[in-house]
């Protein structure tokens, strides 16, 4: 009998315990309404520094413009050698040492670890319990590191982020690289700490322009260049029309002899600046090969790395690229169906880097926006899909943008992947932001057929900063049809507040 009411005497009491562990833990959950947001950050977001935390700090990445002036005045003399000798191995050799030097704090060896051991992001920002509407928690990481190194100070980052808000999820919004970061995140640590996942611009699916360097396409297209420098020109201003059009009609005379003889030059040093610089410097960094696009990562590797030097670095970018790039679609998935909400946005409108044959894509400035939609048809930049173009999957919605350009039926995830046309990859507005946190705090899963003032296609307004559902009137943001009224009734403004 003893023994009996000592097991019923304990198990009352495990029982009351678990209660009031249970009864402590649903009042310390905080009833503020608002889910804390982390904001995964991007390459080179935050600064990498040398010695950090000492009175012998220095920038390690940003490179002192000091270094930048004595490297051009060190080869002042070689370039003028180059000129009379035409000696362009003499000057590659010269030109790939000093690259090298100048960046010796930022590289990696051969095995993808940090040459210098003194540099270190800044560290500023870590979790804290406060916590607001519309606010945000900046995870911040030296990206040049295994991009799973990086996932497993997220989940840190996540769990005293929970600890101290009292919150016992987040939301994440990610840009740019942090979708790659995020994506390994959630293969690693799974979904139980995370309600809602929103996708800016991410790199999750590689960068075509990047993986041209990798795979030795260092071809300049003029058209592209153009295009490019053109992205500056945002809005449609009266005065800013008329500026692209002149822009546009005189920048190709310009630019054309300029391209060639870059293009004659470059394939004059490419094969020694590839094997003394581009290869070392770029290809030894694991965090860059993010970067390579799933199309181009194995002609990458082959042409960038050697299988027995970088045995230990092709380890760490292959578990990348397989068990998670390669399964985007498949952990998105999985994380929708435990219950995460997801939301992905693609930019596009602007010239993508004019560098290799991809340049001429339709693109944010920096990542092409088939990636960041995760397979979105998208005809070239400038151009349409064409006057006859049917959408490719039929799923019953209509899937096309109104300015013919891109087509989302082909979309790992047509119906939460939202385009904003005239939108730089990651310069958000207040009326990106409002959408943004609009997703994170309506409860369940949204749709681009959730709100009617956020279909699938929206424009970036340049001049109210609010996006705007897209249609055949607001989508051409390049216009060149000067108005030659409006504009001379803006000049006459501007003289007259001038004087
Ligand atoms: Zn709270
Ligand atoms: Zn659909």
């Amino acid at each position: 009998m003893k023994k009996f009411l000592t097991i019923l005497l304990s198990v009352v009491l495990a029982f009351s315990l678990s209660i009031s562990i249970f009864a402590q833990s649903e009042s310390d959950e905080c009833q503020c309404g608002h889910i804390p947001v982390v904001f995964v950050t991007g390459f080179a977001y935050t600064e990498l520094v040398a010695n950090a935390g000492t009175p012998e700090e220095y920038g390690a990445f940003g490179v002192e413009s000091e270094a930048i002036t004595e490297m051009i005045k060190g080869l002042i003399l070689p370039l003028v050698s180059l000129i009379l000798t035409r000696d362009y191995d003499a000057f590659a050799h010269r030109l790939s040492a000093d690259v090298m030097e100048l960046f010796y704090d930022a590289s990696c060896d051969e095995n993808g670890n940090p040459k210098n051991p003194t540099v270190d992001i800044e560290r500023f920002n870590p979790p804290r319990a406060e916590h607001y509407e519309n606010d945000y928690f900046t995870f911040r990481y030296d990206w040049r590191k295994d991009i799973f190194d990086i996932a497993a100070e997220l989940n840190d980052y996540i769990e005293e982020t929970k600890r101290l808000t009292g919150h016992s999820k987040v939301a994440i919004r990610a840009e740019s690289m942090g979708g790659a970061v995020t994506m390994t995140y959630l293969k690693d640590y799974g979904y139980d700490s995370v309600e809602t996942v929103v996708m800016q611009s991410s790199a999750f699916d590689g960068i075509s322009t990047i993986s041209s360097l990798f795979i030795g396409d260092l071809t300049i297209d003029a058209q592209s260049l153009v295009n490019y420098i053109g992205n500056f020109m945002e809005g449609n201003a009266p005065d800013m029309v008329f500026y692209r059009a002149l822009y546009l009609s005189l920048a190709k005379f310009a630019f054309n002899p300029i391209v060639d003889f870059l293009g004659g030059f470059i394939g004059n040093i490419d094969d020694i600046v590839y094997d003394e610089c581009i290869k070392p410097l770029f290809g030894y960094i694991p965090g860059l090969w993010t970067f390579v696009t799933p199309e181009t990562y194995e002609e990458a590797k082959d042409f960038m790395l050697d299988e027995e030097v970088n045995a230990v670095l092709i380890q760490k970018i292959d578990r990348y690229h397989y068990e998670v790039q390669d399964k985007c679609d498949e952990i998105i998935a999985d994380a929708m169906a435990n219950g995460v909400n997801f939301a992905i946005f693609s930019n596009y409108g602007k010239g993508a880097l004019p560098i290799g044959e991809k340049s001429v894509s339709q693109s944010d400035f920096l990542i092409e926006t088939e990636h960041t939609s995760l397979g979105a048809t998208c005809a070239d930049y400038g151009k349409t899909l064409g006057d006859g173009y049917v959408q490719a999957i039929d799923d019953g919605h209509n899937h096309l943008s109104p300015d013919g350009m891109i087509d989302a039926s082909t979309c790992v995830f047509p119906e939460i992947t939202w385009f904003v046309k005239d939108m730089v990859h990651t310069w958000y507005t207040d009326g990106y932001d409002e959408l943004v946190y609009k997703l994170i705090y309506t409860e369940g899963q949204e749709t681009i057929h959730t709100f009617a003032e956020y279909p699938q296609f929206l424009v970036n307004n340049q001049e109210t900063e609010a996006l705007e559902p897209m249609t055949a009137e607001n989508s051409d943001t390049q216009s060149t049809d000067v108005d030659f009224i409006e504009l001379i009734k803006v000049w006459s403004e501007q003289i007259k507040n001038a004087e």
